[in-house]
């Protein structure tokens, strides 16, 4: 049974993935962590998310989690590029995006928060609005709570983290923009899919629906390219003009599905950016996920990379002891080279997933059409699993205190 270690009370900002997973960890470890979350409840929505290779599945298995996300796996198999009619013209087989194990975002989230909510304290509704430190803790203010005092704060805040913001600096200092944006939401499963996809291509635009929850429902996905847009980020409203402005009248089954759209309850819409940053944390505070290096969507590492860092986080914090800059140090360390990896497997793909030109959409349709047949078809489903393989985890098994 581990004691309780030095700088236990730790606020983590963000209850998606990567906060959850570290509440999970710091609390094996015997730390005392407190999530803050934006949102009145947990969030569900977003599209299916992959794990790949051993180091993504020991991190499961050591969760004790990997039976559950087995149960809500999407099952995923081939999608279909289609033309206006609907006529398939090329087929992906299922691995090239699918990973070993693929599960809807919302559902590994409800399974983290599930393995973490009777052992630490969350606080929905809520953000952190200022951080004042002193040598022996942070002092945090909230726009709702009354303040409190931690001895660490992490975020696991996303893409557009309030708590790098306020620790590190504006936003655009850190995101670069990928020129892409994308839109996701549940609609019903009106085409009868079964286990599939189908995706919709013109030069600049790509539309797509697949089968989810045992084809019980559809998520549709919307793709477009633009350089970064003005916009109110909590203005639902206003996201759902910009994508029905984009894919107005461009043919296949969109009209149907932006006007499932207006009624959707889990829009998601957000730009493909990476987040970079030299050093993730200052002082008593540190990023984790996508608030620290997220990869982009583009990439199918971001879930994997924000899960492997809760992990390697906590440990890191663990063995320290009272040194939380060791922790912090060793934390950067070790993960330095894998995030370098995971971000190179998100750049140069948008130009592939969303062809900007006729010629490029013609050529990437050609390449989709062969590719059930290419020889190396393999050898790229093995080297993204390769990537996200790239890291040695210690066990940081030493003090665990819950088993
Ligand atoms: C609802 C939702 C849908 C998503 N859908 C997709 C998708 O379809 N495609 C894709 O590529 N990625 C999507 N993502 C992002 C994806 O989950 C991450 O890229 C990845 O899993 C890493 O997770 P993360 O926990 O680091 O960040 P995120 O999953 O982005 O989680 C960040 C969390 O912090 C919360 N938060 C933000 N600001 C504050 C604040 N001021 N105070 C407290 N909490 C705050 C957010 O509400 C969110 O719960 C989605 C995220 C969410 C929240």
């Amino acid at each position: 049974m581990a004691t309780t270690p030095a700088n236990a009370k730790i606020l983590i900002s963000g209850a998606s993935i990567a906060g959850p997973a570290l509440a999970y960890w710091l609390r094996r470890h015997g730390f005392t962590p407190t999530v803050v979350e934006r949102a009145p409840a947990l969030r569900d929505g977003g599209y299916a998310v992959d794990f790949r290779g051993d180091v993504h599945l020991t991190v499961l298995r050591r969760m004790g989690i990997l039976a559950a996300i087995e149960r809500e796996r999407t099952h995923m198999g081939d999608m279909s590029y289609v033309n206006a009619a609907g006529k398939k013209i090329a087929t992906i087989p299922a691995g090239m995006f699918s990973g070993d194990i693929e599960i809807l975002r919302g559902d590994l989230a409800r399974i983290l928060y599930d393995a973490t909510k009777d052992h630490a304290e969350y606080l929905f509704d809520d953000s952190i609005t200022a951080m004042t430190e002193d040598d022996d803790g942070v002092q945090v203010t909230f726009e709702r709570g009354a303040p409190r005092r931690f001895d660490l704060v992490v975020g696991a805040d996303g893409l557009h983290s309030n708590v790098r913001a306020l620790a590190f600096g504006p936003e655009h200092d850190y995101v670069e923009h990928l020129g892409l944006y994308t839109a996701i939401f549940t609609m019903d499963n009106h085409l009868g899919l079964d286990h599939t996809g189908r995706m919709y291509g013109l030069p600049g635009k790509v539309a797509a629906l697949y089968s989810a929850r045992h084809n019980t429902e559809a998520k549709v996905m919307f793709h477009f390219g633009s350089p970064p847009l003005t916009y109110d980020r909590s203005d639902v409203a206003q996201q759902k003009k910009i994508v029905a402005r984009m894919f107005d009248g461009i043919g296949w089954e969109t009209p149907r599905l932006l006007d499932a759209m207006w009624d959707a309850p889990d829009f998601y819409f957000d730009s493909v950016s990476q987040v970079h940053l030299d050093i993730w944390s200052r002082g008593r505070v540190a990023l984790l996920g996508d608030a620290a290096y997220c990869p982009s969507p583009l990439s199918g590492m971001g879930t994997g990379l924000a899960m492997v860092g809760a992990y390697v986080l906590a440990g890191e914090l663990a063995a320290a002891g009272a040194d939380h800059s060791a922790g912090f140090a060793g934390y950067q360390q070790a993960m330095r080279h894998y995030v370098a990896g995971c971000q190179k497997a998100g750049q140069g793909v948008a130009k592939w997933m969303v062809p900007d030109n006729r010629l490029m959409t013609w050529f990437v349709n050609q390449n989709y059409r062969v590719m059930p047949y290419i020889p190396w078809k393999g050898l790229m489903v093995r080297s993204i699993r390769k990537t996200a393989s790239a890291i040695t985890l210690k066990p940081y098994d030493h003090d665990l205190s819950v088993a």
